[in-house]
């Protein structure tokens, strides 16, 4: 049974801006904390073309 326009259908679309907005504010932390821009698993530079591509990106491509 579907539930059309109802606040169910918009659920799950919620909870992915939800994880989404997560994201960003964790970047923000890390700009804040100087760590944005850097591989959190082996601590190397992240590209700046990998950035462009992916701004929410937490590990260099080696990494991740
Ligand atoms: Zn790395």
């Amino acid at each position: 049974m579907e539930e059309r326009g109802g606040p169910g259908r918009y659920g799950p679309v919620l909870a992915k801006v939800r994880e989404e907005l997560d994201e960003v504010e964790e970047a923000m932390k890390r700009v804040e904390d100087g760590r944005y821009g850097r591989c959190e698993a082996c601590g190397s530079t992240i590209s700046a073309e990998e950035l462009d591509a992916s701004p929410l990106a937490r590990r260099c491509l080696a990494c991740s």
